[in-house]
């Protein structure tokens, strides 16, 4: 079975690589399930059996680093953004199937508090939340789906409260509302990782994120249809709750531990009513803690193939992007670049800007710099940089709302150009080099029988 195949295949996966820690049965829900999660983030997953004495267990973490999702996706590092980006401009049409695993448990009526072991995260937050339940709806209008993740908290044992930022499933909720009826969703805990990486993609409104799945597998996503609704969801998912987001209706959630490493406010927000819960046998639940690698990567990956794609489109120059960790996977963007125009680097910053509204920090490099190590980037802006020429300053724009330095999403945006100017004295940006550090042989340079002892060979 290939490693990404479903949520017990990654598991087998990381397990065989070391790459999961299985904590003592009897964990507790509130904070110390994330506790331990927290301090094993992107070194190990960990998988929690009989968490405050449920019989579901959770696991956190199934995506610690790049090079667990380069495993999942069966390519080397440096190939994620193009396999991505592939995938998302070649969907596959998922592939309907009955007597789904997802579907071998139903319980007719939900309550979260008995059936779900749904954890507390961080200090502050309002309570439990479901934070890794991919939320799949239908349009309205073309019958297309949906696939996003919101944070839901428990707010009673079927009933959810969302944030539903202003995107797809809030544009079929909006047409809904206006006529009155609510809009039918399911919310999918426990599925294979490339499904929760394809649930990211920044895809065009009517794309289905389950067919970037499929694509990504190399071979159609298997869904079922829900028991209440026309909706598919991954078949192999380990939960699946069936409901309603309730038109005119908004009740408080929040606070809740973010991406940003801050708390997203409490506000009267979106209630989802839960009619169903189904779930395979001896089914794990996932959460993905706020904040952990996790949870900035399943952002970063997606956005970064988007946004190469989108630049490369304009500037053929342009080499490869990160969002860096420090930027939460979201804010800032790093550009590789050759550039062959005197400015161009700055027109690759506006072009950055305006592929996505979330980007705050916009640096360009040349393609002698490591991209994916900050130390590199801030050597460039260090030495190729100069604030009253290269400074790229855009005020009063569109940000994240989740950035607390921003009022309330509006904010400035900042750019870099931190490329050697083409008119350059060749001489005076030869970067040193010592010849053979990179090739010299240090099992034949080095004296083994010595070791660290000098004074023998003083
Ligand atoms: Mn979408």
């Amino acid at each position: 079975m290939p490693p990404a195949a479903d949520l017990r295949a990654w598991l087998d996966h990381l397990a065989a690589h070391d790459r999961l820690a299985v904590v003592r049965p009897g964990v507790g829900l509130r904070h110390e399930l994330a506790a331990i999660a927290k301090r094993l983030d992107g070194e190990r997953a960990t998988f929690f059996p009989r968490p405050g004495g449920h019989d579901i267990a959770v696991v956190s973490g199934l995506l610690g680093a790049r090079a667990w999702i380069a495993d999942a996706m069966g390519v080397p590092e440096a190939q994620i953004l193009d396999r991505f980006a592939e995938a998302a401009a070649n969907p596959l049409p998922w592939a309907e199937i009955t007597d789904a695993p997802a579907q071998q448990v139903v319980h007719e009526t939900v309550d979260l508090y008995k059936q779900l072991p749904v954890p507390t995260h961080n200090e502050l937050d309002s309570g439990a939340y479901v934070s890794a339940g991919l939320l799949i709806a239908r349009n309205p209008r073309t019958g297309v789906q949906n696939v996003s993740i919101h944070r839901c908290q428990v707010s009673a044992p079927d009933e959810l409260g969302i944030l539903l930022l202003p995107r797809h499933t809030n544009a079929f909720f909006e047409e809904a509302e206006q006529r009155d009826e609510p809009l039918e969703v399911a919310v999918v805990i426990g599925v294979d990782p490339l499904t929760l990486l394809a649930s990211q993609a920044i895809a065009p409104l009517d794309h289905d994120e389950l067919e970037i799945a499929g694509a990504l597998h190399g071979a159609p996503l298997e869904v079922v249809r829900c028991l209440t609704s026309q909706l598919r969801v991954p078949a192999h998912a380990e939960i699946v709750l069936e409901g309603r987001i309730l038109p005119r209706v908004r009740a408080p959630e929040g606070p809740f531990g973010e991406f940003p490493q801050y708390y997203g406010e409490r506000a009267d927000r979106h209630v989802l009513k839960l009619d169903r819960l189904t779930h395979r046998r001896d089914a794990i639940f996932h959460t993905i803690i706020g904040g952990a690698n996790e949870h900035l990567l399943l952002g970063a990956i997606p956005r970064e193939a988007t946004l190469l794609g989108h630049l490369r489109r304009s500037f053929p120059s342009v080499l490869d992007v990160h969002l860096s960790m420090g930027g939460v996977g979201r804010y800032v963007l790093y550009v590789r670049m050759r550039p062959r125009q005197p400015g161009e680097a700055k027109n690759v910053i506006a072009g950055a800007f305006a592929g996505h509204y979330d980007l705050k920090t916009v640096i360009v490099v040349d393609e002698d710099v490591d991209i994916h190590d900050p130390r590199e980037v801030e050597w460039a802006v260090t030495t190729r940089f100069q604030a009253d020429r290269d400074l790229v300053l855009i005020a009063n724009a569109q940000c994240s709302k989740l950035d607390p330095s921003t009022r309330d999403g509006l904010g400035a945006k900042l750019g870099f150009d931190a490329t050697v100017p083409l008119d350059a004295p060749p001489a005076r940006f030869v970067r040193i080099r010592v010849p053979g550090q990179d090739s010299v042989d240090l099992d034949q340079a080095l004296d083994a029988q010595a070791g660290s002892n000098w004074r023998a060979r003083a």
